[in-house]
């Protein structure tokens, strides 16, 4: 029996009679974009976050879009964020005419390195992008002061950190503007594509609202140049019977990544996340590092796990700064030293809210056994 690295049938074991039934309210109401099942999982999303306004739409690209447009970030202004990240966050800022500027991540967290962010501001920054990477919260409390010394806005990319705090405050609520991803795969997970903005001031939040449907005021009255970003009645009925489970769900994380770390302390050859302080990690992905001299050992590691039927992933193989779409910014090899060994060591583990005790234990095993036995030759060969 095979490990996959996720298993989003598992959730319709508990939770399918209720979808099945809140899907088929919504095809059967005639209502599809907008109305009522949409109007009830904002007003219940941002209770679950403690934020005034909570703002759908399409998917956590179009978030982090919208987010900035609100803000007016756009043609000539630089955006400080991460290279260590899914595509999208960069991706977005490019979207609104602006530029990423990248900063080195923390070693021991990976997440942007709050040290460097200062020496990488300049004239034309007008805000920070910082990503609550595989659920792990960014110290915003740093992040915040920084931000207001400089009078930066700030948009906190929450795609992989719904239901995360810090210092008992939820992600999404310490920037300007919140943005988060219903992507099947992230801690609250749609049945399609879907994101939502969260943010405590109504202005924005009217502006992003507006932007989400072609920049209309009142009907066919236009003000700006928008998107067509909306959450789908369907998606937003799925999130709405997730929703109120997604407490018991992170919790249940939080048990894998800690059984994990017990059972792996002790392996050599192999780094884990560093745990520890961090109580409002929400852990959607539980990510090692296998050090080498390139990508080599850990890759290997990664093979040899999957003949033993273990499918791990890894998030993320290029850094941004490296991607060929990024070519004309000019990051050299080495530009972001951190950034770019994690790329060439990190593997996630898989992790899922319904990995049983057995698989995990199938994981831990499988791991001990490649480290201990056929890893040894090719750890030493490729460091010499
Ligand atoms: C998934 C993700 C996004 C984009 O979300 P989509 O809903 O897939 O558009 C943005 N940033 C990060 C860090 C993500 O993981």
């Amino acid at each position: 029996m095979a490990v996959p690295p996720f298993d989003l049938r598992r959730q319709l074991e508990t939770m399918g009679p209720a979808l099945d039934q809140a899907v088929l309210e919504v095809l059967h109401s005639g209502q599809y974009i907008g109305g009522k099942v949409v109007a009830q999982f904002e007003d219940s999303f941002a209770r679950s976050v403690g934020t005034a306004h909570a703002v759908s739409c399409n998917s956590g690209t179009d978030a982090l879009v919208l987010a900035l447009r609100a803000l007016e970030v756009g043609s000539g202004d630089e955006v400080i964020t991460t290279a260590f990240s899914f595509f999208a966050t960069a991706e977005a800022i490019s979207a609104v005419g602006a530029r990423p500027v990248f900063v080195d991540v923390d070693p021991g967290s990976y997440l942007l390195n709050l040290d460097q962010v200062e020496a990488a501001i300049g004239p034309h920054t007008r805000a920070l992008l910082p990503v609550h990477l595989f659920g792990r919260p960014l110290n915003m409390e740093r992040c915040m002061a920084l931000a207001h010394r400089h009078g930066l806005k700030v948009v906190e990319d929450c795609a992989q950190a719904a239901g995360s705090h810090w210092a008992g405050r939820p992600v999404g609520t310490w920037g300007d503007v919140g943005c988060f991803s219903f992507f099947p795969t992230k801690n609250l997970g749609a049945a399609g594509d879907g994101g939502c903005i969260t943010t405590s001031d109504p202005q924005l939040a009217r502006r992003m609202r507006e932007l989400a449907v072609h920049g209309m005021a009142e009907r066919y009255v236009h003000k700006a140049l928008g998107y067509n970003s909306r959450l789908d009645a369907l998606q937003a009925a799925v999130l709405l019977v997730k929703l109120p489970h997604l407490p018991s769900l992170i919790n249940a994380r939080q048990r894998h990544a800690e059984a994990y770390g017990q059972a792996l302390v002790h392996v050599r050859g192999l780094v884990l996340p560093v745990q520890g302080v961090v109580a409002g990690h929400s852990w959607n992905q539980f990510v090692v590092r296998i050090p080498g001299a390139g990508a080599q050992v850990r890759n290997q590691l990664r093979d040899d796990l999957q003949q033993q039927g273990i499918n791990t992933i890894i998030y993320y193989p290029i850094p941004i700064h490296r991607q060929q779409a990024y070519g004309n910014l000019g990051y050299g090899v080495g530009s972001l030293p951190v950034t770019e060994r994690l790329a060439d060591e990190v593997l996630s583990l898989p992790m899922f809210p319904e990995l049983t005790v057995d698989q995990r234990e199938r994981v831990v095993d499988g791991l001990r056994l490649a480290l201990a036995g056929d890893m040894t030759a090719p750890l030493q060969s490729s460091s010499a």
